[in-house]
């Protein structure tokens, strides 16, 4: 059996012909990207096509209520527990073709590579796709992973609602994708996802591939801002009460704050989003919206950093005379993978001959919502041109996707034999 391989060149066949669904050329680069952003026309063309895939591989395919996709290959005892591996194929509006798509896809090459050979595993194998895992379009990242395994309710999921108004549910059913399968997932035996890395790490070390050891805490939150609209030219700046300003004074303090140490040497902060109104040139806007994005490999430190943040936001409140109003729109604790699936992985790799070392996730991954339900670890593959990634400059090479995806197989073969 550890002869067996993946075939690196199906897999990269379906990289390509998934990548071309959503596909858009950027204007200003002229590279070709990708925006399957959830539950839109792309997502469900996307959708259509692995579902068919997964047909094809003879697995037995059900959608539940929160439009995960799950097939099932029969083990030889199927009232054991399955062993799990998935991902998602949902994009940012400005996506590479590997985010997601690589550990679902990868899935789908273990399925056809046991296949092809005639292999049966003890444990059943269900392979999925989970729904809106980038949650830039709802709010709420792992959403179709969280309700499945129990975080987020369902009712409250299907309620979300985009910019433009428009409720998950209603874009679930409009896509056909609002399935009639219960959403709580049964737990697994145990859960493996291979990812690409999104990161510079791996590469600069010169490693093939990473055994990711948890997930990092997050913390997001949109801030609305609200001041006096004023004239730019007649208003004295002492009467101002300008929200813009205190949008860009969090955003220095958070950039302090993260760079000082105070909170763990890990801590990251953004400010990824600043939406003044009425946003133009010669007006203070009455306004802003903008959001914080904090992440910590400690707890506690997370805990410190928002606290010394709205302390720092009651203090602006004072001094500009604006208020603003929080919203926390995600958070997630840090993390622990298992130790045993790690070590089932790290075995895999070492009996390939690969560099490898482990490496804590700097992003959120639906696997971080499997670890509540089961054992669960991950497989990172680097990127080039230093992990970039939500760009359509992501590429991780052919040869490292395959490598990732074999070690997917052999991990999954252990973990499904007994
Ligand atoms: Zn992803």
């Amino acid at each position: 059996m550890t002869d067996l391989h993946i075939d690196g060149q199906r897999l990269w066949r379906s990289l390509e012909e998934l990548g071309r669904v959503g596909a858009y050329t950027d204007e200003r680069t002229g590279l070709i990207g990708v925006n399957r952003l959830a539950l839109t026309a792309a997502d469900g063309d996307g959708r259509r096509l692995v579902k068919r895939w997964f047909e094809e591989a003879g697995l037995a395919v059900r959608v539940d209520a929160i439009g995960n996709c799950i097939g099932r290959r029969e083990g030889r005892d199927p009232s054991k527990a399955p062993v799990m591996a998935g991902s998602h194929i949902d994009s940012v509006p400005t996506a590479g073709r590997f985010d997601g798509c690589l550990g679902v896809l990868g899935a789908l090459e273990v399925v056809r590579t046991l296949n092809d050979a005639r292999v049966a595993t003890e444990r059943p194998l269900e392979i999925a796709f989970f729904t809106d895992e980038e949650g830039c379009r709802f709010g709420t990242d792992m959403l179709g992973s969280a309700v499945a395994c129990g975080r987020l309710p369902l009712e409250r999921a299907l309620g979300l609602c985009d910019k433009d108004g428009k409720r998950a549910g209603d874009e679930l059913r409009a896509i056909g994708f609002s399935g009639d399968h219960p959403a709580r997932l049964a737990p697994p035996r145990a859960y493996v996802e291979c990812h690409i890395e999104q990161g510079p790490i791996l590469a600069a070390a010169g490693m093939d591939l990473g055994v990711v050891t948890g997930v990092q805490g997050i913390s997001w939150w949109e801030l609305t801002i609200a001041g006096r609209a004023a004239h730019a030219g007649t208003t004295p700046m002492r009467l101002r009460r300008d929200p813009g300003l205190a949008a860009a004074l969090i955003n220095v303090r958070l950039d302090e704050m993260a760079r000082s140490g105070r909170y763990g040497a890990e801590m990251r902060a953004t400010m990824g989003r600043i939406d003044p109104r009425p946003g133009l040139v010669n007006i203070v806007p009455s306004q802003v919206v903008c959001t914080v994005d904090l992440r910590n490999p400690e707890d506690a430190d997370m805990a410190a950093a928002e606290r010394d943040l709205f302390a720092y936001v009651k203090e602006i409140e004072t001094r500009l005379g604006v208020t603003v109003e929080a919203r926390q729109t995600a958070r997630t604790p840090r993390i622990r993978f298992s130790p045993d699936v790690q070590a089932v992985i790290a075995r895999q790799m070492e009996r390939a001959h690969l560099r490898f070392e482990t490496i804590l996730s700097g992003a959120g991954h639906d696997a971080q919502e499997l670890s509540a339900l089961c054992p669960t670890a991950m497989i990172f593959v680097p990127g080039e041109h230093d992990g970039i990634s939500h760009n359509p400059r992501e590429y991780s090479t052919p040869e490292a996707c395959a490598r990732g995806v074999d070690v997917l197989l052999h991990t999954l073969l252990e973990l499904g034999a007994t």
